[in-house]
């Protein structure tokens, strides 16, 4: 299986099962892509088409491009449970104008998890997890530091449950940071919680869309808060959980990358930025008309 695409004109073909990466020329781009030549201006010479032919028979018999799925006779073993996520909170204190939950409540009013109900999901986990060693709950909203307590009761019984069954649970815990006090982070540097940090990046980009319930940006409340919390996490040793920035880019802000440097310039190094989720019609909703803008925008990323 190959993956033709273009990075800054420059064509690129990847080979999947070998992981092999080339960089052609427009004609044997047209070639692997089984186009035809109109775009090259003029077709080839016999003579230049049989060059390129004979190159790439000779990378798939080295095994380099159209390579045999080497996993094609694997037959999987039964399914089993790895990973919960726990969505602890259905409420928030946010009210994000782009929320694909419903302002956190998933339409159904707010509500919060009681440990009861946690403790059945980590004993869920345990039981359907197979001969898999290493499993995961993430604890996700909503905005999960609403039902606090029980995030850190569960984190508790599921490292004791865990560690009875012979399994080793990771943590990771999503948040709009606005309750990411001193007690937070402590516990999550103390457990090796991995944390997912929500900050969209520019502060006019970051307070359009990410409101409290009475209209209010939350920028520098968030900002405060992250900051806070990654310097806690670069002064603490290992071993400890990742935290990374997650942004939401949308049709407002086709210019990301330069929230993704904002981002840098606020002391973070580790960001994922993403597209936004939207129904079509939502003002903030990207579709197939932004996709030249994105790929360029990406390229200068
Ligand atoms: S913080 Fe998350 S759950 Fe809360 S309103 Fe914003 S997007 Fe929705």
């Amino acid at each position: 299986m190959i993956h033709c695409f273009s990075l800054e004109g420059v064509k690129l073909v990847y080979d999947a099962h070998s992981q092999a990466l080339h960089q052609v020329d427009d004609l044997a781009w047209a070639v692997l892509k089984g186009e035809d030549f109109a775009a090259l201006g003029q077709p080839p010479a016999a003579e230049e088409l049989a060059e390129v032919k004979g190159e790439i028979a000779s990378l798939q018999e080295r095994g380099l491009l159209f390579c045999p799925d080497p996993y094609g006779g694997y037959e999987p073993p039964a399914p089993a449970v790895k990973a919960l996520c726990l969505n602890v909170a259905h409420a928030c204190n946010l009210a994000c104008r782009y929320c694909f939950a419903g302002k956190g409540q998933y339409g159904e009013g707010p509500a919060l998890m009681p440990l009861h109900t946690a403790r059945r999901a980590v004993e869920f986990l345990l039981a359907n997890a197979g001969s898999r060693q290493r499993l995961e709950i993430d604890f996700f909203g909503g905005e999960p530091l609403l039902n606090w307590d029980v995030v850190k009761e569960t984190v508790f019984y599921a490292r004791r449950r865990g560690a009875e069954a012979g399994k080793t649970i990771t943590f990771t815990l999503t948040t709009n940071a606005l309750l990411l006090d001193e007690g937070v982070t402590g516990f999550c540097l103390q457990h090796g919680v991995n944390v997912v940090l929500s900050l969209d990046g520019r502060r006019e980009v970051h307070d359009r869309l990410r409101l409290t319930p009475g209209g209010q940006g939350s920028y520098d409340l968030v900002v405060r808060n992250v900051r806070r919390f990654v310097r806690s996490w670069t002064a603490h040793p290992e071993p400890k959980g990742y935290y990374f920035i997650r942004g939401t880019f949308t049709r407002h802000n086709p210019d990301f990358a330069d929230d993704f440097l904002h981002l840098v310039d606020l002391g973070f190094d580790r960001i994922s930025i993403e597209p936004v989720v939207a129904a079509p019609g939502e003002p903030h909703a990207l579709t197939g008309d932004d996709l030249p803008r994105l790929e360029a925008e990406y390229e200068r990323l």
